[in-house]
């Protein structure tokens, strides 16, 4: 009776549908987690520059009278939504990369152009420091993923090392190939980060001091920005830092194959 061969041919396709099924609830349940514990972080950070704002505006009806504080009120609100601006831009970003383990479009990307970009991105903050920016790239060094990611990246470690360094000291910049992958480095002589914080600066709003990141603008979300850039480029991030010494972060990622094979010299590799 044809029975067998029925249940034969419908044991695979149910298998392979309850897999699917699996991976997918999997999936949405990680997802789901993230979304929570994400929201309720966010409610939290949005509160405190709102509530700023609202503060101020008042502050500015009570002093009609008096232009000069009225002044004074309107260029603090200007900071305060520029900060709240920046903050959800970072969220929206990075909500995005934590959904997403891989790159929607990976391209071969000059990791000198990205450099020069991100650079190009905080050199009034460096200037309005007087920080100089010293920069160090190999040629040629070729990742496989997204430009405008890695910039992001590679901008929010310069701009911490700017926030977090005194006037007129050394920021560098450097790139260069180390076996198969690219290091790309962002050195400071700023304050440091005690060791006993260094593994925490990277989840998202964790921050040594809050009061000094606020200060600098900060949303305690950029270096979480970095280690999901790098985590979805196959690489990592990790930070040296000595307290009143400085620190450095680093980025490691795969290089990307050459485009053409490199024949190599038998020669030159016994
Ligand atoms: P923030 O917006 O607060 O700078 P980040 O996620 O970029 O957020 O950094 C988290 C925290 O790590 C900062 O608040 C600061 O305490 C510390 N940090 C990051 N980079 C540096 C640095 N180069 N030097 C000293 N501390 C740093």
């Amino acid at each position: 009776d044809g029975s067998v061969v029925m249940r034969v041919r419908v044991a695979p396709l149910g298998v392979s549908h309850v897999l699917v099924l699996a991976e997918d609830h999997t999936h949405a349940r990680r997802v789901e987690e993230v979304r929570r514990d994400f929201v309720a972080n966010v409610s939290h950070e949005l509160k405190t520059p709102v509530g700023g704002i609202s503060l101020l505006a008042e502050a500015v009806l009570d002093a009609k009278e008096d232009p000069e504080a009225v002044t004074r009120f309107a260029e603090r609100i200007r900071v305060e939504s520029t900060r709240l601006g920046r903050l959800v831009q970072e969220i929206v970003d990075l909500s995005r990369l934590q959904v997403a383990d891989t790159l929607h479009e990976p391209q071969l990307v000059d990791i000198g152009a990205v450099v020069l970009e991100a650079v190009d991105r905080v050199r009034v903050a460096a200037e309005a420091k007087s920080i100089d920016l010293g920069l160090a790239t190999e040629r040629d060094l070729r990742v496989f993923g997204d430009g405008e990611l890695l910039v992001t990246a590679v901008a929010n470690l310069l701009t911490n090392a700017i926030n977090y360094s005194e006037a007129r000291t050394k920021v560098g910049i450097g790139a260069r190939k180390v076996g198969e992958t690219v290091e790309i480095a962002v050195t400071d002589q700023g304050q440091g980060i005690p060791a006993a914080e260094q593994e925490r600066i990277f989840e998202r709003f964790y921050r040594v001091d809050a009061a000094r990141s606020r200060a600098t603008g900060g949303t305690g979300l950029g270096l979480a920005i970095v280690k999901h850039v790098c985590a979805n480029h196959g690489g990592e991030v990790t930070v040296w830092s000595e307290e009143g010494r400085g620190s450095t972060f680093t980025m490691r990622l795969p290089v990307a194959a050459p485009e053409v094979a490199d024949d190599g010299d038998p020669a030159a590799d016994p």
